[in-house]
């Protein structure tokens, strides 16, 4: 593979804002820097120098700076195509829209078609890596994984687990959900860029003998992660009450059949109590906040200063949740994060925005070692973010006092247009 290097004003993060004495001293902002790319890797960080030019293809970003790529904690490929969906709340809306939609990928051609629309948008958008929810047929995980091991992207991904409360063409059962799972884990976790994620819908879906299978299934794969949905709509708690009334609570369910620990990651986590903020620290669990979904199916407020509070801290990373989420964009659900967190009497500033789009998500994953910065040894997946993208965020950025107030700024007006470029283990995959 060719040496080639980056040239622009380097973004990264060296420890996390939420937790440190010094929060500013977390992040490292350099101007006129070099990133060195071989062999899919961040070879060198260095001041740039035109004698560089000699020995390396260097491209050049102007009036942009270089970040991580974005890390989106909770994500549903086969969601694309219902974005926007109106009027109905969570329960409502998995039936009226989500399982007639998920019922098309059965068809391994529609999954494939969709698997590359997704994973370019997602790139379009400047995320390199997600956790994503297939459907409950194999072929859907097949087509996902084939896509992302082409396009040499870091992803998690894995088949639905329901043997119950949905429609009887997207049911498996608690024996050949494992069978599939685990024939798919042999296949695919650990092949190229690709990780295999054990994945329950949640709670009403499957059954206590389907749940603890998935929880042997995790333990017996070491590596492999645990993705599942937790807390997010009242009717929802209440229901998973009356589903496992000898539980005390939602969370107790999943821990109960062994789905705590490292490597397992909650969507939404809307309704959690105290109790279990602190069974999510004990564990090591994570969280994906989804605020754009979380305002769209009207589910409630994410209290991420809470979970993130020092003495017993819960990983949490950011999640589009497509389709109930309404973009791709990490710098839009930044926006909307900034909006909930007001609504909780708090802020978001970017200093902690951008953390949780990049090295805390890379956390939350518990791939902070790989991903998530962009440092000697990381795997070089970069996004170019553009601070000329439109006229109105050029006309802003020329009023902007420091490198704080502009990455705000992306937060509230940035989309995809702010995406410049998108770089894969130091391979282009997108261009403005
Ligand atoms: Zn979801």
């Amino acid at each position: 593979m060719a040496r080639r290097a980056l040239r622009g004003t380097v973004l990264t993060f060296t420890g996390d804002p939420f937790l440190a004495e010094d929060p500013a001293a977390t992040l490292s902002i350099t101007e006129d820097a070099l990133v060195v790319m071989e062999d899919g890797v961040v070879a060198a960080v260095t001041p740039y120098h035109p004698d560089h030019e000699r020995a390396l293809e260097v491209v050049h970003y102007p009036d942009a700076i270089l970040c991580p790529g974005f890390i989106d904690c909770h994500v549903h490929y086969p969601q694309t195509q219902m974005i926007g969906a109106y009027g109905a709340q969570l329960l409502d809306w998995l039936n009226r829209y989500t399982f007639p939609t998920e019922e098309q990928f059965a068809d391994p051609a529609h999954a494939a078609e969709v698997a590359r629309l997704f994973l370019a948008e997602l790139l379009r958008n400047g995320t390199t890596t997600a956790a994503v929810y297939c459907t409950v047929h194999p072929q859907s995980v097949e087509a996902f994984f084939t896509e992302s091991h082409r396009l040499n992207t870091r992803m998690i991904a894995g088949k639905m687990l329901m043997d119950r409360n949905a429609p009887a063409a997207l049911l498996d059962t608690a024996e050949s959900g494992h069978a599939d799972s685990k024939a798919l884990i042999e296949r695919w976790h650990g092949k190229g860029r690709q990780l295999y994620a054990v994945t329950p819908r949640f709670a009403p879906t499957s059954s206590p003998e389907q749940l603890e299978a998935a929880g042997r299934l995790w333990r017996e794969h070491p590596g492999t992660y645990l993705q599942t949905h937790l807390s997010e709509n009242e009717a929802e708690v209440a229901w998973v009450e009356e589903l496992f009334p000898d539980r005390h609570g939602y969370l107790d369910v999943y821990d109960k059949a062994g789905l705590t620990g490292r490597r397992a990651i909650f969507g939404h986590a809307v309704h959690l109590t105290e109790a279990e903020f602190a069974c999510c620290h004990r564990t090591g669990s994570a969280l994906a906040h989804c605020p754009t979904s979380n305002l769209f199916l009207g589910s409630g407020m994410f209290r991420l200063a809470e979970a993130k509070r020092r003495g017993r801290p819960v990983c949490v990373g950011l999640g589009t949740d497509l389709g109930a989420g309404t973009s791709f964009s990490q710098l839009r659900t930044l926006g909307e994060a900034y909006k909930v967190a007001h609504a909780n009497g708090t802020a978001l500033d970017a200093l902690h925005g951008f953390y949780l789009a990049t090295r805390g998500g890379a956390q939350a994953l518990d791939l902070e070692r790989i991903i998530g910065s962009i440092a000697p040894g990381y795997e070089a997946d970069i996004v170019v973010l553009d601070l000329k993208a439109t006229p109105l965020l050029a006309f802003r950025m020329a009023h902007a006092q420091d490198w704080l107030e502009k990455l705000f700024v992306l937060m509230t007006l940035g989309d995809d247009r702010a995406i410049r470029a998108t770089w894969v283990a130091g391979e282009l995959r997108h261009a403005r």
